[in-house]
């Protein structure tokens, strides 16, 4: 029978994989990390060079002083709250692996919802024209330009240290023929495809609060680069010019997609234009309706009725909001935003 690595006898208990494993948990989780036990698998994994899943058949393996410094280091880095996808260099997105450093945001699991709904929107259309602004690590761009062999692809990042980190992706996955990267902020590097107009507009802009971010975890706050995180005070800022510039760069029929936060819906149905559907009703309907109902009960019409119109605070120049998609836990998460004819 071959000799596996768990038959190795160990040496010292303290150094064996499932004793450094408790042990890093267990400081871990006293630094306040959310998944200790995870993180410390991932971190030993790594350090050993193989997959998470083998380390429980190897708990007995006795680690060299090499890997165990090396643990040692990682598990303090981990301590400090630098996020794991940092320390690993590395992070799972959609269909892809991706290189992650502070050069960019660490793409989010939420986000995939946008790379859905954009080839859910692209689909039956041929050869279509896609940019994405603010890049980026280059996820959502390098997950489209993977199912869309025929798309016209474009991405930009007002970063360009965030550029630099989206195109090794890109070579990395053998996409860097298929996207053209240009650096600087939002439609600006994209003279080009005003008024001519693109199929789709896609991004996950900044869009926390001022204080949101502030009161982040340390892991967000300390170490993501703040560009990609905060949309100034109310958060709102990158989302008002992106939906303020979008309709010059848009085909007619085209859209404008992009992340927001869980709690901004109304705020960004409130940034359409006068025909947007919004739901809310004024509150004298809501009152005779409800006087109409003995049970007291808002009927179903009462919920997706066409709303009061005539927003105030419109800034969606030429565009209208046409859905806003809820994440896998219920909450709002992507807007999509179409331009008006004519
Ligand atoms: N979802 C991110 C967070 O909450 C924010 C991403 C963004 O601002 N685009 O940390």
């Amino acid at each position: 029978m071959p000799q596996t690595l768990a038959e190795i006898p160990t040496v010292n208990s303290k150094s064996s994989i499932g004793d450094v494993l408790r042990d890093g948990e267990e400081s871990l989780a006293a630094a306040g990390v959310e998944n200790p036990r995870l993180d410390a698998e991932h971190l030993l994994a790594h350090c050993l060079g193989i997959e998470p899943w083998r380390l429980l058949l190897e708990r007995e393996r006795v680690l060299n002083p090499a890997q165990e410094a090396q643990f040692q280091l990682l598990l303090e880095a981990r301590r400090l709250r630098r996020p794991l996808a940092y320390i690993l260099g590395e992070a799972g997105f959609y269909d892809l692996v991706l290189s992650v450093d502070p050069r960019a945001l660490i793409p989010r699991p939420e986000t995939e919802l946008l790379v859905e709904k954009a080839l859910q929107i692209l689909e039956g259309t041929t050869g279509p024209e896609v940019i994405e602004i603010g890049c980026g690590s280059g996820a959502i761009v390098l997950a489209l330009a993977r199912r869309l062999p025929s798309g016209r692809i474009g991405a930009s990042d007002v970063s360009q240290a965030a550029l630099d980190l989206a195109k090794e992706n890109a070579a990395r996955l053998g996409l860097e023929g298929r996207i053209d990267f240009r650096p600087g902020d939002l439609f600006a590097p994209w003279p080009d495809r005003r008024g001519r107009g693109v199929d789709l507009v896609v991004a996950n802009p900044p869009y926390l609060s001022r204080e949101e971010l502030d009161t982040a975890p340390p892991e967000v706050r300390d170490y993501e680069p703040r560009e990609a995180l905060e949309g100034g005070e109310d958060g709102l800022a990158v989302i008002r010019r992106l939906v303020g510039e979008a309709a010059d760069y848009l085909r007619p029929g085209g859209r404008l997609l992009f992340e927001i936060g869980s709690g901004q819906g109304q705020a960004v149905r409130e940034l359409s234009g006068p025909a947007a559907p919004v739901i809310a009703r004024s509150e004298a309907t809501k009152q005779s309706q409800l006087g109409s109902n003995s049970a007291g009960q808002v009927s179903v019409e009462d919920c997706f009725a066409p709303s009061a119109p005539a927003m105030t605070d419109s800034v969606a120049a030429g565009l209208e909001l046409i859905e806003l998609a809820k994440d896998y836990c219920g909450r709002d998460r992507v807007a999509v935003f179409g331009r008006r004819n004519g």
